[in-house]
């Protein structure tokens, strides 16, 4: 008889014997504030300064945010109390959602419990309502498009990371009569790379492809009212569904999609992971609303991030320390080896007062494992001088 237990601690003690299996760090966030944390050694919290938080512009800790989050969480509790159909629309969330079909300049939007969630959900979703509908997948797509589209069944054919030569060849050479979406992200999370989003979204359209793209990790941080990747006017075709996340340069919780109010409302209606879960807290949605209006007209903090981002990159180049060029704000430092990514990692934590988690598998492919680095609006100059430093030593030994 299959011995279910047995299965389950071999998995995880290969895991651990290939030096993916993940610990998590015990912390709090230190009374200096951003980006300062504490965590747990030898009984004792420990400062450290936090070089991995997707809290890209610090928003989570801004007083405005803070303050209007505590203001609807006296309002209306901590809860939503049920799912958007039974008594989960609060009008903190009708509110978020005009606020982001606004900013994204789309006709309609729609919450959901994560970005992650949100992708799972639309691509499952209209892929199970058009089983013909073909997917046109770039080969780095984060997990929850890859899960999202394989949940319907529907075909997919991959195209080369960020080849726009690729997908034309491909949809090309499909029936032009077939339904097709093309799914892609504008920054991908673990490589940095900035996608040829202009090209991919005029190929589309040329072979009547519908587009979604992710744009959870350019979200509040990039276009001309920081909407993300594609809110720039160099951009001219627009990406039918945009797919974003609260958690990240906005600093609260929770993800959504925007795009035609038909297409929103077929998945308000079809899509299983937006109707049986509770509605996000409205707590959430009042501090993401006053996150999305202060970000909306705020030059300052991504202008500063993007300064510290550059010093950072100075800084390593002057010192040797290869990393992978991107024009984005994620500097991934390859390393190639997970035991040795968990020990440059671990020497940083408690000689220096630096954390980064490592990236190992499954995040990244084998061999691909990095420590990536993340410098926010938070971070000072003084620190990242003593980052790179750090960095050297721990690397060079
Ligand atoms: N899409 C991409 C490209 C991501 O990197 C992530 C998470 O980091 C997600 C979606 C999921 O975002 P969320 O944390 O809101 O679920």
């Amino acid at each position: 008889m299959f011995d279910i237990h047995r299965h389950i601690s071999q998995e995880l003690t290969t895991l651990k014997m290939k030096g993916n299996y993940r610990l998590f760090l015990h912390q709090v966030r230190d009374e200096s504030g951003n980006p300062y944390i504490k965590y747990k050694k030898d009984g004792k919290w420990i400062r450290a300064v936090n070089y991995c938080s997707n809290d890209y512009l610090a928003m989570s800790t801004h007083p405005g945010v803070v303050e209007e989050s505590i203001k609807a969480t006296q309002m209306y509790g901590l809860s939503s109390g049920g799912t958007r159909n039974i008594s989960g629309t609060t009008d903190a969330h009708i509110s978020l959602e005009k606020k982001l079909a606004l900013w994204h300049k789309k006709e309609a939007s729609l919450l959901f419990g994560s970005a992650y969630i949100a992708n799972l959900a639309t691509l499952q979703t209209i892929g199970r309502r058009i089983p013909d509908l073909t997917f046109f997948s770039d080969e780095k797509n984060h997990a929850s498009l890859i899960e999202g589209m394989r949940s319907g069944g529907n075909k997919k054919i991959l195209f080369r990371h960020n080849d726009a030569r690729d997908l034309e060849q491909k949809l090309a050479a499909s029936d032009p009569f077939s339904p097709k979406m093309v799914v892609f992200e504008s920054i991908y999370s673990m490589n940095g790379q900035i996608a040829p989003v202009s090209e991919i979204l005029r190929i589309s359209r040329k072979h009547n492809a519908l587009t979604y793209i992710d744009e959870v990790h350019a979200i509040g941080m990039y276009g001309d009212r920081n909407a993300g990747y594609c809110d720039q006017t160099s951009i001219p075709n627009k990406p039918d569904i945009v797919n974003g996340t609260l958690s990240k340069a906005i600093g609260a919780f929770g993800g959504y999609i925007a795009g035609p109010a038909e297409i929103i409302d077929f998945v308000r209606s079809f899509g299983s992971g937006f109707i049986f879960t509770t509605s996000l807290p409205p707590s959430v949605c009042s501090g993401a609303e006053k996150s999305i209006d202060i970000l909306m007209h705020d030059k300052v903090r991504v202008t500063k991030m993007k300064a510290m981002v550059s010093l950072f990159r100075k800084l390593l180049k002057e010192d040797d320390i290869h990393f992978k060029s991107n024009a984005s704000h994620i500097t991934p430092i390859t390393i190639g080896n997970p035991s040795k990514c968990k020990s440059v990692t671990d020497r940083l934590l408690s000689e220096f007062g630096i954390y980064i988690q490592p990236i190992n598998y499954p995040t990244v492919p084998y061999g691909d494992e990095c420590l990536r680095v993340i410098i926010t609006a938070a971070h000072q100059e003084d620190q990242i001088f003593h980052l790179v430093k750090c960095l050297k030593i721990c690397l060079d030994g």
